[in-house]
């Protein structure tokens, strides 16, 4: 294990050249696999609202195609995510967008706890129990850094398939905060793993995720994208229905185990680090920016 997590969203050196403009998520679909592609590769896949949204746009269509029987989701470039935006050009934290995930009034016109509260209900909360409940089986396809914020993404899939140099980390506890927003840990590692993962930081490796039953498959780089379609095509061979029941009588158990109710709670602390770091510290985020995580 290393100490250096990838810090999410580093902004390019002023001489870098402006990315092309393209959609930040593309959606494709061949047969009845779709795969939707997070499309930042020169930010390392950090999610902005505005990806948020591009996401949720490309599942509703996955979910709507009759065609459709399952869906991949993966990253273009070296990572499949470094995490939420907090420091590229795109960043869009304050701006309006239209909630989807729930009925919270538009954070951008508040102020403290309940700009936050508001915004991270709908965006990251909210939206990963909205996705975790989209009714096709989801597979994650995960290569380089899955951290942070990129961890709620993978977690919500129902399966994971990690190329041999994927790693996990969740290093906000720098931040004073315990976890990103999603706090499946301790339902996606046995508690004293997650406690380590936490109060580290360190990287955990696909191998490590695998001995513990968080990822499904670990594989060559070279091989990634044909092993998980080969498994996308193999669960699509399955009964539209019969999948999206089996789906949810695994989640029931999981919310019956505690899960939803954990990441409520977990959410109240998480909102509790922010307001002490708002009252203690420059900002939400403790003074932890990309530049500071990085040198962590
Ligand atoms: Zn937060």
């Amino acid at each position: 294990m290393t100490t250096d997590p990838v810090p999410a969203a580093e902004p390019g050196p002023a001489t870098a050249p402006v990315p092309a403009a393209g959609p930040v998520v593309r959606y494709e679909r061949n047969g009845p696999v779709a795969t939707v592609t997070m499309n930042r590769p020169e930010y390392r896949n950090a999610q902005n609202s505005r990806m948020t949204y591009a996401l949720d746009d490309a599942f509703g269509e996955a979910a709507a195609d009759d065609g459709v029987k399952v869906i991949v989701l993966a990253g273009a470039g070296e990572h499949f995510s470094s995490g939420h935006d907090i420091g590229t050009p795109e960043r869009d934290a304050h701006r309006p967008f239209a909630r989807r995930a729930g009925l919270w009034w538009d954070h951008s016109d508040k102020a403290g706890a309940e700009q936050r509260f508001a915004r991270e209900s709908e965006v990251y909360l909210g939206m990963c129990r909205r996705w975790r409940e989209l009714p096709k089986p989801l597979i994650a396809r995960v290569q380089g850094a899955c951290v942070a914020g990129g961890l709620m993404l993978a977690w919500v899939c129902d399966l994971i398939v990690a190329s041999e140099d994927a790693f996990f980390a969740d290093p906000v506890v720098r931040m004073g905060i315990p976890g990103v927003e999603y706090f499946a840990h301790p339902w996606v590692m046995p508690p004293r793993v997650a406690k380590e993962f936490l109060y580290t930081g360190d990287r955990m490796s696909a191998r490590r995720a695998h001995e513990i039953g968080m990822v499904n498959h670990v594989v060559p780089r070279g091989e990634l994208v044909d092993r998980t379609t080969a498994l996308a095509e193999r669960v699509a061979r399955m009964p539209r229905l019969g999948l999206a029941l089996a789906k949810r009588a695994v989640n029931q158990a999981e919310d019956l185990q505690g899960l939803h109710a954990g990441l409520d709670a977990a959410f109240g602390l998480h909102h509790l680090a922010h307001a002490h770091n708002a009252e203690t510290a420059s900002d939400p985020l403790g003074g932890m920016d990309v530049r500071a995580m990085k040198d962590a």
